[in-house]
């Protein structure tokens, strides 16, 4: 198959700071006995509980558990939409108290603004950030020219398949030069087939972008094919229980997923979720904690 890129034609160095288009110095997170409770009906609720957590600069790290087991909210605490009820959060040596223009976001559901064309989508973010119109509107060309969607530009959001817009979603958060890309379960909607074309699409940028990726799924396929390193969190409260890396070679291709090192990797990642999910599930039987 081939890929949706053509890197080789684009050149993405920013176009006011200039300079180098990787950015593997920056993007390190530290996430130190991080807890985050919410209050339901007048009692507080641990959605994630003393998790600690440290991602180099330039790593893809796929945080992996079953649904409601708090990866969102882990993620949602390092964007700065959530607030750690204890511990710290740190990006970069500075402490998380908001988003900022550092950690792109990139959720499952299409988040584009319906009424503005895709090339406005993706100008947005730096126009917002203080850039000329017709500088934004180039930086924009370039990255839609990087996710393989330069023909649609005028093109409005609605009238774009779900892989089409994830990738005008991808070109948006990339726009902005994240040193820290956050992605939310981004191709859980999308059929099997246009979801690997995704996956390899999404390594090839990040192999040119050199960011650091925190990625959610409860896909272990997603995650073995994805990562450098897979964190295991557990049933509610959500805690961190497996730190596996995953040494398979780069660049990936969907070959991978048939061979024995990869399958090997995705038992592991059964055992470890399946054990979990036995021990949640004897734990709420028995009404303990
Ligand atoms: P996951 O991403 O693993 O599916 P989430 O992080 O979305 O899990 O949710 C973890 C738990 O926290 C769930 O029980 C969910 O209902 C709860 N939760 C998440 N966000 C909020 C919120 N804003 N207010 C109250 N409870 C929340």
């Amino acid at each position: 198959m081939t890929s949706a890129l053509d890197i080789s034609r684009t050149s993405p160095a920013h176009p006011q700071r200039g300079g180098t288009r990787k950015a593997r110095d920056r993007g390190h997170i530290q996430i130190r006995d991080v807890s985050v409770e919410f209050e339901r009906n007048g009692d507080w609720m641990a959605a994630v509980k003393r998790a600690n957590l440290e991602i180099k600069p330039g790593e893809f790290v796929c945080l992996l558990g079953p649904s409601g087991c708090g990866k969102s909210t882990l993620l949602n605490t390092v964007a700065g939409f959530v607030n750690a009820t204890r511990g710290e959060l740190l990006v970069d040596g500075q402490p998380v108290t908001a988003p900022g223009p550092d950690r792109g976001m990139v959720f499952q559901q299409h988040s584009l603004f319906p009424w503005k064309t895709v090339r406005d989508n993706v100008a947005f973010g730096p126009l917002m950030a203080g850039m000329g119109r017709t500088e934004a509107l180039s930086l924009a060309r370039t990255f839609l020219s990087l996710v393989g969607l330069s023909a649609h530009a005028s093109a409005y959001p609605a009238t774009l398949s779900g892989g089409m817009q994830q990738r005008v979603g991808i070109a948006r958060a990339l726009a902005n030069y994240p040193s820290v890309l956050l992605m939310d379960e981004p191709f859980g909607a999308l059929d099997a087939q246009t979801r690997i074309m995704m996956q390899e699409s999404l390594l090839e940028i990040w192999s040119e972008f050199g960011n650091t990726v925190l990625f959610v799924t409860h896909d272990i396929d997603e995650a073995v094919f994805l990562s450098d390193r897979i964190v295991i969190m557990s049933a509610s409260p959500g805690r961190i229980i497996a730190d596996i890396q995953v040494s398979l070679p780069r660049p990936r291709t969907q070959d991978l997923l048939t061979s024995p090192d990869f399958i090997e990797l995705k038992r592991e990642c059964l055992d470890l979720i399946r054990r979990e999910t036995l021990r949640a599930f004897e734990q709420q039987n028995s009404g303990g904690r």
